[in-house]
């Protein structure tokens, strides 16, 4: 839970501060990776990021699940671009997991209460694995 919940800010904080997608990701106990659509990616934005990834973890945010009529979810822009469409058309409401002014998105998993349950993150990696194909691993501490 603490990990999935550190894999939406640092997806929110990608989003907002270099207008980059997530175009996947994979998570175990602790670790994870995440995939961006980005042209560039060097150990130095990993520090980057990994400092504001922190900031907003201990800034102690509320992780709250919502329920969204879908024609709602489907006009708003935060949720267009994870790809609320693909969900299917029977699904409504939809629900959601907003973390204030850092994420918001179509999300049936499990997670923690607040961004300060999950402690501290490092960015372990950085890779480039081709154009506008990004990735980052982190470690929850
Ligand atoms: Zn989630």
């Amino acid at each position: 839970m603490r990990t999935h919940t550190a894999l939406h800010v640092l997806s929110g904080i990608v989003w907002r501060d270099y207008d980059a997608k997530v175009t996947g990701g994979n998570m175990e106990p602790g670790e994870a990776r995440m995939d961006f659509e980005l042209e560039a990616m060097s150990a130095e934005f990993g520090r980057e990021v990994e400092v504001k990834l922190n900031e907003a973890l201990a800034s102690d945010r509320p992780v709250r699940v919502l329920f969204l009529p879908r024609a709602e979810a489907l006009a708003d822009p935060d949720l267009i671009r994870t790809n609320v469409n693909l969900i299917p058309e029977s699904v409504d409401p939809i629900r959601m997991i907003d973390i204030e002014g850092v994420d918001r998105q179509a999300d049936g998993g499990t997670h923690v209460r607040s961004t300060a349950e999950v402690g501290r993150v490092l960015v372990i990696k950085t890779e480039s694995k081709g154009r506008a194909f990004k990735r980052m691993r982190i470690a929850v501490g």
